[in-house]
């Protein structure tokens, strides 16, 4: 089975969302055959969408796994089952979102799986810790992460210090 590089966006906005970032990043380095090559400072952002809800924390995550996309993504969505995500309203508050960013220079369009993240290229809070990670990373169309960057509004996002 051969191994893949797959980049991973973590975010939360209710009941002490760092610690459900900070524990998930724990989580991800035990899926199965799977382990965690990196991962980016906790950032806060402001709420994406309706903007009557807290803050957000966001951080991205390095994997190398050795399963297949729609396998990971089954790990991904139970891991936020276990975190028992509320989600009443689309952009709307969220014990834990995952998504799948980038899988290698994989491009695919499934029913449920989309890669690149359609909103990748779209949102600071994920670019800004994949180039705190991988500064020279291109998108699989060979964008150059560094030059979307400058394109993009940060509107507040700001890295936090680590807590250990
Ligand atoms: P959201 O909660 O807004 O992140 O959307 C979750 C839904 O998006 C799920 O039904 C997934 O099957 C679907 N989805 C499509 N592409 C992706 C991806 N790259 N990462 C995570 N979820 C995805």
């Amino acid at each position: 089975m051969n191994s893949h590089c797959a980049w991973i966006g973590l975010g939360s906005n209710l009941d002490d969302p760092r610690r459900h970032v900070e524990l998930a990043l724990e989580e991800l380095d035990r899926l199965p055959l799977t382990r965690r090559l990196g991962a980016s400072h906790c950032y806060v952002s402001r709420p994406h969408g309706p903007r009557d809800q807290p803050d957000f924390i966001n951080a991205v995550a390095l994997l190398q796994t050795r399963l297949s996309p729609l396998a990971l993504l089954d790990q991904l969505q139970a891991l936020e089952q276990r975190h028992r995500r509320v989600r009443a309203r689309r952009w709307g508050p969220r014990t834990l979102d995952l998504d799948l960013l980038l899988f290698d220079d994989s491009v695919m369009s499934l029913p449920r799986l989309s890669v690149p993240h359609p909103e990748l290229t779209h949102r600071a809070f994920v670019v800004m810790p994949l180039l705190e990670l991988a500064p020279a990373l291109s998108l699989p169309d060979g964008s150059r992460l560094a030059e979307l960057a400058q394109t993009l509004e940060t509107d507040g996002l700001a890295a936090l210090l680590p807590t250990i």
